[in-house]
C-alpha cells in the first residue's frame, strides 16, 4: 500500500513538473520582450479610432481582390467600383438632366450607395461581411515590418519624437469600425492577455482613440475583472458619450435634407471647402431642378443609414445615449433586427455605466487621463451642429464626460463661478484661461487636459497632444494637470510639422552663398523655430509666424519655391447668396423659363399698350 502511495506522489509530482515545464516552455516561446515583466514600462495598447486601420477587399474564398496595378483595395469607407458606379448612373444623370426631370436619378442615388456601402453591411446578427478582411498586428510595433509601420505611425505618429517606451512595449489594437461591436470588445480583452503573455508584465496600458473609446468603455463593462489587468487609461478625444452628429443621423435630423440650407450656406459652413470653392457648387448644383437634386440626395440618405449604418453595432455604439432610445425604435423595433437591438441595448447599458466604470476603475488604482478638444464648430450634417461646443466630429459633452461649455465662440457668464462638481480642492482653478469651459464640472477634473480650436481629425497633427501622451505612457512622472508645466490643463490647437520640416530644410542651405545679413537672419529663424517647435504651451498664431519667417529666409535662399497664389473664387461667395435671394432654390432651367416668362410678359404688355 505504502509502495503504491509514493509510486503515485512520485507519478503526480513528475506529471506535475512535466506541466509546468511545458507551461515555462510555452510562455518562454510567447515571450517577446527581455524584460520577463520586470521593466518599469507597461506595455502600451492603442485602440485606434475611426477607420485607422486597413480593412481589405477579399473574395469569398478570402483572397485579397486586387485593383488594375495589383494594389490590395480598401473597404473603408466604401469600396468604390467605378465601372459599375458610371454604368449604374451615367444613363439616369444624362436624361435627368437633359429633361430637367427625375428619369430614374433617385433610385440610381439609392443603388449607387448600395453598390459602393454595401460591403459594410453587415447581417441579422450584425455580423460583418466576410469579404472585409481587418488587417491585425498581434505582435508590439518592434516586431512589425515597414508597411505595417508605416500604417500604424500614419495614424499615431509616436515614431517622430523621442520616447523612453520601447517599441516592443508597444501594441496597436485594430478592428473594423463597421464590425460587431461586441465581437471587437471581446478581441480587445484577448488582445490584452495576448500582451501580457508576450511581455510578462501583468498589466498594460490603454490609449482609446476617439471610435476606440467605445471599445474600451464596453470593455470596462462586459469584463469589470480586465481592471486588475489595466495600469492606465489615457483616452484620447474619446466618443464616450457617441457623437452628436451619430445621434442626429439616426433621429433623422439632417441638415442638407433642407433644401433651403443645401442652396443657402451649408457647403460653406462644412469646413471641409474654402468657401469660394463651396458657392461655385453650391452656384452648379442649380444645374438640375431643387426637386430633382434633393430627392436624389434624400435616398442616398435613407440608403446609407437604413441598409449599411444602423446594421453595424459599430455604429451604434457612437450614437449618444441621449439619442439612443428614440433611434433604436425607428430603426430596431423590428423581429427581423431584434438580435442586433439586444446587441445595440447591451452597449447602451455600457454607455450609461461608462462613468460609473471609470470611477470604479479609479478606485481600484488605474490611472485615467482624458485629452478634450474644443471651440471648433460641429460639422453641420446633423441639425443640432451648432446647439453645443464640439472638436468638429465629437460634441465636448461626451469627451470630456460631462463638462460644461460655453458654445464655440461665446464665454461663460461674467458672474459664472466654478461648480466643483468633481473637484473639492479649492485652490484648483479649473475655468479655462479663456472663458469657455469648466472643467471642475467633467469626471476627472485633474486627469484631463483640453485643447483649445483644436480639430478631432487633425489630432495627430498636434505634436504637445503626441508628446504628452508619450510622457503618460513611457512613465508615471506625469499625476495630474498639475505635475509638469510643460503640460498645463489647458492649451492650444497647432500642428507643427511644417515648421519641423522647414527647419529640416535649412539644414540643406548653403549659407556661404548667402550675404551676412541673410545668413545671419535665416540663422535667428532658424533658432526661433526650434525654440517655438520644443516649447509645449501654445501661443496662438506662434507657429504660423515663425514659419512665415523662415519660409521668406528659405525663398530668398533659392530652396524653396514661392507659393502660387490660389485661384480666389471668393466672387462666387457674394454671387451665390444674390441668386438665393431673387430665384431661391430653382434650378437653371426653372430660373431661365422665369425669366424668359417675365421678358414674354413685358414684350407682350408694350404690344397690348402699342394697339
Ligand atoms: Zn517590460
Ligand atoms: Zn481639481
Amino acid at each position: 500500500m505504502k509502495k503504491t502511495f509514493k509510486k503515485l506522489v512520485a507519478f503526480v509530482l513528475c506529471v506535475t513538473m512535466l506541466v509546468s515545464l511545458c507551461a515555462i516552455g510555452a510562455s518562454a516561446s510567447d515571450r517577446i520582450t527581455d524584460c520577463d515583466g520586470k521593466c518599469e514600462h507597461y506595455p502600451a495598447i492603442i485602440v485606434h479610432g475611426l477607420g485607422q486601420c486597413n480593412t481589405w477587399v477579399v473574395d469569398d474564398n478570402g483572397e485579397f481582390v486586387l485593383d488594375d496595378e495589383g494594389n490590395k483595395i480598401s473597404s473603408f469607407p466604401a469600396y468604390i467600383e467605378l465601372g459599375k458606379v458610371i454604368a449604374r448612373v451615367l444613363a439616369p444623370a444624362l436624361l435627368s438632366l437633359i429633361f430637367q426631370r427625375d428619369i430614374g436619378l433617385t433610385e440610381a442615388a439609392s443603388d449607387v450607395i448600395n453598390l459602393c456601402f454595401g460591403i459594410n453591411t453587415c447581417d441579422e446578427n450584425a455580423q460583418p461581411s466576410k469579404n472585409v478582411y481587418t488587417e491585425k498586428y498581434p505582435y508590439p510595433v518592434s516586431e512589425c515590418q515597414d508597411f505595417e509601420k508605416e500604417e500604424i505611425f500614419g495614424h499615431v505618429p509616436f515614431n517622430l519624437y523621442e520616447t523612453e517606451q520601447p517599441m516592443d512595449h508597444m501594441y496597436y489594437f485594430t478592428y473594423n469600425s463597421f464590425g460587431n461591436h461586441i465581437d471587437v470588445v471581446e478581441e480587445l480583452y484577448d488582445f490584452i492577455q495576448m500582451v501580457k503573455e508576450q511581455t510578462g508584465h501583468d498589466q498594460v496600458t490603454l490609449i482609446p482613440l476617439s471610435q476606440g473609446a467605445t471599445v474600451a468603455s464596453a470593455l470596462l463593462d462586459y469584463h469589470p475583472e480586465v481592471m486588475d489587468e489595466i495600469h492606465k487609461i489615457i483616452f484620447v478625444v474619446p466618443a464616450l458619450d457617441g457623437s452628436s452628429l451619430i445621434g442626429d443621423v439616426f433621429n433623422g435630423r439632417i441638415s442638407f435634407l433642407n433644401k433651403e440650407y443645401v442652396y443657402n450656406g451649408f457647403l460653406g459652413e462644412l469646413g471641409l471647402l474654402d468657401k469660394g470653392t463651396a458657392a461655385l457648387i453650391e452656384i452648379l448644383l442649380r444645374i438640375l431642378p431643387d426637386e430633382v437634386l434633393m430627392s436624389a440626395l434624400e435616398a442616398a440618405v435613407n440608403t446609407l443609414v437604413t441598409d449599411v449604418m444602423t446594421t453595424s453595432t459599430g455604429m451604434w455604439a457612437l450614437c449618444p445615449s441621449g439619442d439612443y432610445p428614440t433611434a433604436a425604435e425607428k430603426y430596431l423595433s423590428s423581429p427581423e433586427k431584434a438580435s442586433i437591438r439586444k446587441q445595440t441595448d447591451r452597449y447602451y447599458q455600457a454607455q450609461l455605466n461608462a462613468d460609473a466604470n471609470i470611477l470604479k476603475a479609479v478606485d481600484k488604482g488605474v490611472q485615467v487621463f482624458c485629452f478634450v478638444e474644443y471651440d471648433t464648430p460641429m460639422i453641420n450634417v446633423g441639425e443640432s451642429w451648432n446647439s453645443q461646443n464640439a472638436d468638429f466630429i465629437i460634441h465636448t459633452d461626451s469627451t470630456s464626460m460631462g463638462a460644461h461649455f460655453a458654445n464655440v465662440g461665446e464665454t461663460l457668464p461674467e458672474d459664472y463661478v466654478q461648480q466643483n462638481t468633481n473637484c473639492n480642492n479649492p485652490a484648483h482653478n479649473h475655468i479655462s484661461p479663456d472663458r469657455v469651459v469648466d472643467a471642475s464640472t467633467g469626471l476627472l477634473p485633474d486627469t484631463t487636459f483640453y485643447f483649445d480650436n483644436q480639430r478631432h481629425d487633425l489630432t495627430a497633427r498636434n505634436d504637445v497632444i503626441l508628446k504628452l501622451a508619450l510622457n503618460l505612457i513611457e512613465c508615471d512622472d506625469t499625476k495630474d494637470v498639475y505635475s509638469d508645466p510643460r503640460f498645463p490643463q489647458f492649451n492650444i490647437a497647432r500642428g507643427s510639422e511644417k515648421l519641423v520640416e522647414l527647419v529640416t530644410l535649412a539644414g540643406t542651405v548653403d549659407t556661404s552663398a548667402l550675404s551676412a545679413e541673410d545668413a545671419q537672419e535665416l540663422a535667428a529663424a532658424v533658432a526661433e523655430a526650434e525654440r517655438v517647435i520644443d516649447n509645449t504651451i501654445g501661443v496662438v498664431g506662434e507657429v504660423e509666424k515663425t514659419e512665415e519667417r523662415l519660409s521668406a529666409c528659405l525663398i530668398k535662399a533659392g530652396v524653396l519655391e514661392d507659393p502660387e497664389e490660389p485661384i480666389n473664387l471668393d466672387i462666387f461667395t457674394k454671387i451665390s447668396p444674390v441668386i438665393y435671394q431673387y430665384f431661391g432654390t430653382d434650378g437653371f432651367s426653372e430660373i431661365a423659363i422665369l425669366i424668359a416668362s417675365k421678358v414674354i410678359k413685358g414684350i407682350t404688355d408694350i404690344v397690348i399698350k402699342l394697339i
